[in-house]
């Protein structure tokens, strides 16, 4: 069975040092210390070190393989989303890592799929660049949960997600910049409950703020399974009912239509919640991820799957079915 991770991570092994470049801010770096590894630096900061499955794609094919996993749906890891930046600046690192990843996927277009990065705090730069990497053949974006601790329900951003639906790129929302990152650094809780959380705050965002409804098109991913929205529905579906005057203000469609009309991946590690997942969402709907190559992700890339009791054709779906049609894809263009 062809199967396709819809969520993983992959960096270009040398980039610019983009703060000496523009002179100023917290930009990531690499720092390759040592054979195998890097640092990646913010600032003088160290953030996390890294391995050559980051960057290398052969020594990436060879691990996937041992988990029978022929194709990686690659993009940026959201750090270096850089919105913060100027502009400009963001325009040019974007571009960077977009180029990046044209040229692996016209290296191996049997192994890799490229979602781009956009400077999200400029609509017009960040729809420039749609142009050019549809153009160039990447299939979709990443985006951040937030823009600068903006909602994705703001105005400023629908002009970009218009140019999604109008190109046919789709879109695949990661938590980042993780609301309260700052009051709870102890015990890993950014990751373990701040991202979750994040996922949720953009669903919600994108449905009471009728993105979904003005763009009926727009093909959307979440990550992690959608990270806390599918497992509180019932408390966000009852808000919606006994307090329309705070939530359905923008939009007065129940929450729970928008279910089945965007995509989630499989990164729950947890049989039990993907079945949950799977009743709300439909198998076509939720499809294979890892967020390999790091600690958090699933990186045996789906064997709990394999290992559930499931019909075949629902395991095709989440393994493969599910991902090609958010990106508007054929198996043969990988099995051929
Ligand atoms: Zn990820």
């Amino acid at each position: 069975m062809l199967k396709i991770d819809s969520h993983t991570h992959i960096l270009p092994e040398k980039m610019p040092n983009w703060s000496e470049k523009f002179g100023y801010g917290d930009f990531i770096y690499l720092q390759h210390h040592k054979k195998g590894y890097a640092k990646m630096m913010r600032g003088n900061q160290f953030f996390r070190e890294i391995k050559e499955n980051c960057w290398d794609a052969d020594i990436r094919i060879e691990e996937y393989a041992q988990y029978n996993t022929k194709v990686q749906v690659v993009c940026t890891i959201p750090v270096m989303f850089s919105y913060w930046a100027k502009p400009m600046d963001c325009l040019d690192l974007s571009r960077y890592l977009n180029d990046h990843l044209i040229g692996l996927t016209n290296d191996y277009p049997k192994n890799y799929i490229g979602l781009g990065t956009v400077p999200m705090q400029d609509a017009d730069l960040a729809i420039e660049e749609l142009h050019r990497i549809k153009k160039e053949g990447l299939v979709g974006i990443q985006i951040g949960s937030n823009i600068n601790d903006e909602n994705l329900n703001e105005n400023r951003f629908y002009p970009i997600f218009e140019a999604c639906e109008k190109l046919g790129l789709a879109m695949m929302v990661h938590p980042w910049n993780m609301m309260g990152e700052k009051q709870m650094q102890r015990y890993w809780l950014p990751w373990l409950v701040g991202m979750p959380a994040e996922t949720s705050r953009a669903i919600c965002s994108m449905i009471f703020g009728g993105i979904f409804e003005r763009l009926p098109n727009l093909r959307v991913m979440f990550s992690h399974a959608g990270g806390s929205f599918l497992p509180t529905l019932g408390r966000i579906q009852h808000g919606f009912d006994c307090r329309p005057d705070l939530v359905a203000i923008d939009n007065n469609v129940n929450p729970r239509n928008y279910l089945q009309k965007f995509w989630v991946d499989s990164v729950t590690h947890d049989a039990l919640m993907l079945e949950y997942v799977l009743k709300l969402q439909g198998s076509k709907r939720v499809m294979l991820g890892s967020d390999y190559p790091f600690p958090l992700g699933d990186l045996e890339i789906g064997r709990f799957i394999e290992e559930m009791d499931l019909p075949a054709n629902v395991k095709e779906d989440i393994f493969c079915n599910s991902v090609l049609e958010w990106l508007q894809l054929s198996k043969e263009q990988f099995t051929a």
